[in-house]
């Protein structure tokens, strides 16, 4: 029987969020249904409320960043069991035969993966509802292992911010004696600092706000440089071989194209809903790249949370009942976030 759940929605745009009940489907043969435990709050999860990329739909439950524990797997299910923990990112179906499936990489699919809210299940109208709810129905394949290991709320943040920035730092190879800069130190920019720092790399973080400084040390960055500050970004010109940058906002990409050396690489990740015009001259006078990236396939979020298990690598987090919800958003516009919102879904259920 599908099952009535409690959530907290959007029900217009740019409306505030407020309690809402849906229905989840019936555990299919294929699937695991989780009980919630945490979701974190990705700058997604607002610019989608906002509709600011396009086609959002409502009423709108977010939350992609998704820990919980499974009540029941259906008879198919061969690779959870009930009572373990499972992990659910942003995505939960894809096509699962075009080359990018075939690939495992699924975010890239084709004929495009389905969200885990803000999109339909797959050959339906039923719209998907993400974490900010007390439970959710999931094909298996679409689903991650959790280590008991780690503290839950922490890691709640890995399966958006944990893999859309492990994934370009690995693919790009990034590691022992590489400069790397990390642009935006919010809930991307935080574990960006991380992994690079944890692969190796001398990094910097490069921000708008000088209040972060000491704290970008003490998550593993080595150098810190103010953006506002005009000569201290003339300094870095040439600096880096590898620039990630996570700004949620409209800004110039050319400002951080410059600190890249010849042949340097700049990956964007943020998601700014305007777009951003590249001077030529300065792509062309140092061969230098710009490139984006998405989150990551099932087997590298698997193979992300295993590293993280091993190396201890967890998000620093500010845990809020659902009804701070509004607030957090609020402040993640201010760029005031150390370093990730996460929903301790025990405030829906009571
Ligand atoms: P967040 O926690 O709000 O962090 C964004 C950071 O960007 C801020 O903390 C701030 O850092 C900096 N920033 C904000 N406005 C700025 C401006 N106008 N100029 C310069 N810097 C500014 O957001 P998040 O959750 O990390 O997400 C970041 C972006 O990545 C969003 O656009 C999100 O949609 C996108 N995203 C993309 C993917 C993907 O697959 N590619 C996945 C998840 C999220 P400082 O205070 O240090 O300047
Ligand atoms: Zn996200
Ligand atoms: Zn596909």
């Amino acid at each position: 029987m599908p099952t009535t759940v409690n959530a907290y929605a959007a029900k217009e745009v740019s409306r505030p969020l407020e309690p809402f009940n849906f229905q989840r489907r019936d555990t299919g043969p294929n699937d695991i249904k989780i009980d919630i435990l945490f979701c974190g709050v990705c700058h997604s999860d607002l610019h989608q409320v906002r509709d600011e990329w396009g086609g959002s739909i409502f009423p709108m439950v977010p939350g992609h960043e998704i820990v919980g524990r499974i009540l029941q797997v259906g008879d198919k299910v061969t690779n959870f069991q009930v009572g373990e923990l499972a992990g659910i990112g942003c995505f939960v179906d894809s096509c699962r035969s075009c080359p990018s499936c075939q690939a495992g990489e699924e975010q890239y699919c084709e004929k495009g993966m389905t969200g885990t809210y803000n999109s339909y299940e797959r050959g339906t109208k039923n719209p998907t509802y993400g974490g900010y709810s007390t439970q959710i129905v999931v094909d298996e394949k679409y689903a991650l292992h959790i280590s008991d290991k780690l503290p839950l709320e922490r890691v709640a943040p890995l399966l958006c911010a944990g893999i859309t920035t492990y994934s370009p730092l690995r693919h790009w190879n990034v590691g022992n004696g590489q400069k790397v800069g990390i642009v935006g130190l919010g809930g991307l920019g935080h574990m960006g600092v991380k992994f690079a720092a944890s692969f190796g790399a001398e990094v910097t973080v490069l921000s708008t706000s000088p209040s972060k400084e000491n704290d970008a040390l003490e998550l593993g960055a080595h150098h810190f440089a103010v953006t506002k500050d005009r000569e201290q970004m003339k300094k870095l010109r040439g600096e880096f071989d590898f620039i990630l940058n996570t700004i949620s906002a409209q800004h110039d990409y050319n400002d951080y194209l410059q600190l890249l050396k010849t042949n340097g690489t700049m990956v964007v990740v943020g998601i700014p809903p305007t777009p951003s015009t590249v001077m030529a001259g300065i792509v062309i006078g140092n061969r230098r790249s710009l490139a984006g990236s998405m989150i990551g396939g099932i087997r590298e979020t698997q193979e992300m949370l295993t590293y993280c298990a091993e190396h201890n690598i967890t998000s620093d987090v500010e845990v809020i009942d659902i009804s701070n919800i509004n607030t957090a958003y609020e402040r993640m516009l201010k760029n005031d976030v150390r370093y990730r919102f996460v929903i301790d879904i025990a405030s829906l259920k009571k």
